[in-house]
């Protein structure tokens, strides 16, 4: 390429939508990748077995069908097809039943018992809403578009979990629910503002489902790929940049890099103050990650499980607080709190015939080095017996591989940063996305709004350059 108007550094969701923005508005952009393969947290590959495809990290994509930036892009004349499952969550009991999120708040209000009212006033309001709160809570902190609507949803999402199941909700089903919920947001589920991933999370089950992509994440990756190529973008792969000073010069750098790694190629360009500031910027609990090839669907005990591509293992809400409260504070939990993810049963190209994958994660303290196979094992097994003979083949990754991996995800910390209320406003900085360097922006999912396959940190940043750069 002719000398490039704009660099990108990193591939992941957050990097290829910033390339785009810029691409769409005219500007030649390259994309330097320090791995092989392109995506970061999008990708995937045969971890177990061949014939088995395996999402590496992201597995379920509710963000990036709400995502405004990628709902603004042709990606299915790139090849991506979204699957929604029957349902969008299951959550069971050891008494061999389930809750389930179902598309519908109404339907899954109904299977709430005494809760149904209180599950429809709350998620449906969210829902209702969601129009009026998308750039809200897919943004940097800015005066709302809808301040009602924003200040009604800020009034929930600001709390903690904990406070909000108990206020909301008598029984054990709908406690569960949103504990599980509010468990993706990488905080101890009684810290405030946990309600919030619950209530985002929750809310766009019913407003666009928690859908997979057909044939991996990586389908996703390679449609954003696509549609950069088609605007004029490169990509280059296995180029890590050491120092930005070894790059070409351009107009705009963007790193779609946490800041630990940003200090590594840019500290030396900062001022004292501003690299002192990136130096405090708080990594949290780290992720325990399984994949497995099986021969057969998990036989769950209660049927409903396997009509989601979702299912949180863990039990009732003070079950998975115990968990999550224990990796926050650095113990590991007997018996942890398990996100799984089943694609295969929803999309036949991810195993071969009547062989299935799963995906599976819990949360572990930072850096942590404890193997966590055998509890992960056993909480699946606790609602699904006999899946362990189902197992043809595992792969493991611990946080250090997770970060060997991806150098964003500082001790195995999958949200490149924790979003607790000191962190989630100034996510790393005030500065958001510029940087005291002129032409350089951070784009990665340690700015606003933050974990996610959405882009959205991406869109915003390249906004901010577009707008400096005339
Ligand atoms: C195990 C796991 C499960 C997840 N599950 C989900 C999920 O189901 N749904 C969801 O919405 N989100 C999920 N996430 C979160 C999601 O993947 C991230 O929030 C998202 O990928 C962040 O995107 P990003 O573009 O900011 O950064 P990343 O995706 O982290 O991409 C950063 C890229 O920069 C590259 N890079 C780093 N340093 C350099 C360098 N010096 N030079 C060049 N390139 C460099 C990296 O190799 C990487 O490709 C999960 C994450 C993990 C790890």
């Amino acid at each position: 390429m002719a000398r490039p108007d704009a660099i990108v550094i990193g591939s992941g969701p957050n990097g290829l939508a910033a390339a785009i923005v810029l691409a769409r508005a005219g500007r030649k952009v390259v994309v330097y990748e320090a791995e092989a393969s392109i995506g970061g947290g999008v990708r995937s590959a045969p971890l177990t077995l061949p014939g088995f495809t395996h999402d590496i990290c992201s597995a379920v994509h509710p963000f990036a069908v709400a995502s405004p930036v990628f709902r603004s892009l042709p990606l299915g004349q790139f090849g991506l097809e979204w699957i929604e499952p029957p349902s969008m969550l299951a959550h069971p009991f050891d008494d061999g039943t389930a809750a389930v999120v179902e598309r519908q708040v109404r339907q899954t209000g109904e299977e709430l018992g005494t809760d149904a009212a209180a599950y429809r006033a709350l998620f449906g309001m969210i829902v209702d809403d969601w129009d009026r709160l998308e750039w809200t809570i897919l943004g940097p902190l800015r005066w709302p578009r809808h301040p009602f609507a924003a200040a009604r949803f800020g009034f929930e999402a600001l709390q903690s979990c904990a406070s909000l199941a108990r206020r909301w909700f008598a029984g054990r089903d709908a406690r569960a629910l949103v504990a599980g919920m509010a468990g993706h947001g990488l905080l101890p589920l009684e810290q405030r503002p946990s309600a919030g991933f619950a209530l985002v999370l929750g809310a766009l089950a019913h407003v666009v489902g928690w859908v997979i992509p057909r044939g991996g994440a990586q389908a996703l990756t390679d449609a954003l790929a696509g549609c950069l190529r088609s605007l004029g973008g490169e990509i280059v792969v296995d180029a890590r940049v050491q120092r930005i000073d070894d790059l070409p010069a351009a107009r705009a750098i963007l790193c779609d890099l946490s800041p630990r790694p940003l200090l590594r190629i840019a500290g030396h360009r900062f001022p004292e103050r501003y690299r002192r500031q990136l130096e405090r910027y708080r990594y949290g609990m780290g992720v325990f990650k399984m994949d497995w090839a099986l021969d057969a669907p998990i036989p769950w005990r209660a049927a409903a499980c396997a009509r989601a591509a979702t299912v949180h293992v863990g039990g009732t809400l003070e079950a998975i607080a115990a968990s999550e409260r224990d990796a926050w504070n650095g113990r590991i939990a007997k018996r942890p709190f398990v996100i799984l993810a089943q694609p295969s049963l929803f999309d036949r190209s991810r195993a071969p015939d009547g062989k299935q994958t799963v995906w599976a994660y819990c949360h572990v303290p930072h850096a942590s080095t404890v193997d966590m196979t055998d509890r992960i094992e056993q909480q699946i097994e606790r609602y699904a017996p006999g899946f362990r003979d189902r197992i043809l083949a595992r792969s493991v990754m611990a946080p250090a591989a997770i970060e060997a991996r991806n150098a964003n995800l500082v001790g195995g910390d999958i949200g490149a940063g924790v979003s607790d209320l000191g962190q989630l406003f100034a996510r790393p900085t005030w500065r958001w996305y510029s940087t005291p360097v002129r032409g350089l922006y951070i784009c990665s999912a340690s700015t606003p709004p933050g974990v996610g396959v959405h882009g959205m940190c991406g869109y915003w940043a390249a906004r901010r350059a577009l707008r400096d750069t005339g």
